[in-house]
């Protein structure tokens, strides 16, 4: 039978050198139920860093957990310094509801939108409050935090991997994370106080990257492949695992931002308007349509831009994220 410890208590000293566990970590019990997070851990036969890995936080992302599952089974303890870690399935009550979010019956919650979380509010923040604890007691200044997400059902985004910008050491060390990786579409993310995984961790000074990449509910191979091999630059570059060291990338950042839905209704990209893109300013690139089929508004380029990623589930609402756009050298 699978180990179950109370994630509190789980320290990956608790492991011998030189070895590795799957394990379940007991959360938090509700009157129906334990709800525990499954935990992938290597114990390196040497001391050294601590690469962790996280994934699902959207119940609907599959390429990250398909990568930590080959990571783990490629790693040989005997082989590696320092311990990695992986928690494949973060919220596991949208997993179960084969949805982004947790189900309207737990409490309809983005947990993307509710770190750091609250031990004492509905199950989604409680979660979040429980996986919070992890890095914040295992990961330090020297060790690395990746989030893996990619587009879901409902978005297709070109790969990209992104760091938290702010000026702190841990951000600095979060881009050359993401330089490291060896994706050429680099995202300074803005950090928001509150909501993403992420975000949290740079801010308690844990260098930390995160992904995005196709989704569509699939794994297509040439993404997890990719995420893979980005995993495995990481290790080297940490001093984690042999090999020759990755160089850094001299891709210029990019700055993202983006474009949101006015009206709900029926959501049409222009016939041309696919990733990759580049839309002149003042340039259509969708219109959202009533049950008739009448436009209600419509979705413009505002200045001279590249599109990286976009909407793909046609039912869209007010606020709704319609696409990611690179604005283009003199546009904006
Ligand atoms: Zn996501």
């Amino acid at each position: 039978m699978t180990q179950h410890v109370n994630i509190e208590e789980f320290h990956p000293d608790q492991l011998q050198p030189g070895t590795k566990q799957r394990l379940y970590l007991d959360a938090f019990a509700t009157p129906a139920t334990t709800v525990t997070l499954p935990l992938l851990a290597v114990r390196g036969a040497n001391p050294g860093p601590t690469l962790m890995m996280v994934a699902g936080v959207h119940g609907d992302e599959f390429e990250g957990p398909a990568a930590i599952y080959r990571l783990y089974d490629e790693l040989d303890p005997t082989a590696l310094q320092g311990t990695v870690l992986a928690i494949p399935i973060c919220n596991v009550f949208a997993y179960e509801g084969l949805g982004r979010n947790s189900p309207l019956h737990v409490d309809g919650l983005n947990m993307a939108r509710v770190f750091p979380g609250d031990r004492f509010a509905e199950p989604t923040r409680r979660l979040a409050a429980c996986l919070m604890n992890l890095p914040r007691r295992l990961l330090g200044p020297d060790d690395l935090l990746v989030d893996f997400h990619s587009s879901g059902t409902r978005y297709r985004y070109l790969p990209m991997i992104a760091f938290p910008k702010l000026d702190t050491p841990a951000s600095a060390r979060s881009e050359e994370a993401a330089r490291v990786f060896g994706i050429d579409l680099i995202f300074a993310m803005p950090i928001e106080p509150f909501g993403r995984f992420n975000s949290q961790t740079v801010l308690h000074g844990i260098p930390t990257v995160a992904t995005e990449t196709t989704g569509q509910g699939g794994q297509r191979p040439e993404d997890v492949q990719q995420f893979l091999a980005g995993l495995r630059r990481l290790l080297v570059w940490q001093k984690m695992h042999g090999g020759i060291q990755p160089e850094r990338s001299l891709v210029p950042l990019s700055h993202l931002e983006h474009i949101y839905v006015e009206e709900s209704g029926f959501f049409i990209p222009e016939a041309d308007v696919e990733l990759g893109h580049v839309a002149q300013a003042g340039e259509t690139l969708a219109r959202v349509l009533d049950p008739l089929g009448q436009e209600r508004s419509r979705v413009v380029a505002p200045y001279d831009c590249r599109v990286v990623a976009l909407r793909s589930f046609s039912v869209v609402w007010t606020g709704d994220i319609a696409f990611l756009l690179a604005p283009m050298k003199g546009g904006n």
